[in-house]
């Protein structure tokens, strides 16, 4: 882990090169672009694997 230096859960970038918008999820905090943003709104089952437990959460598309 690296609490230090967050990072998008998508993509990685760090929050000096883009804002990172920090999530409380499961008693974890983790941290999304605002590019990414919209996948956890929209398409959270394209973080299957970068956020555990997000195959529990349904898109507004769904
Ligand atoms: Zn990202």
């Amino acid at each position: 882990m690296s609490e230090n230096n967050p990072a998008c859960v998508y993509c990685q970038v760090d929050a000096d090169t883009v804002p990172l918008v920090a999530l409380t999820y499961q008693g974890q905090t983790y941290h999304i672009c605002s590019q990414h943003l919209p996948v956890l709104i929209h398409d959270p089952q394209a973080l299957v694997g970068k956020l555990p437990g997000v195959d529990k959460l349904q898109g507004h598309s769904g």
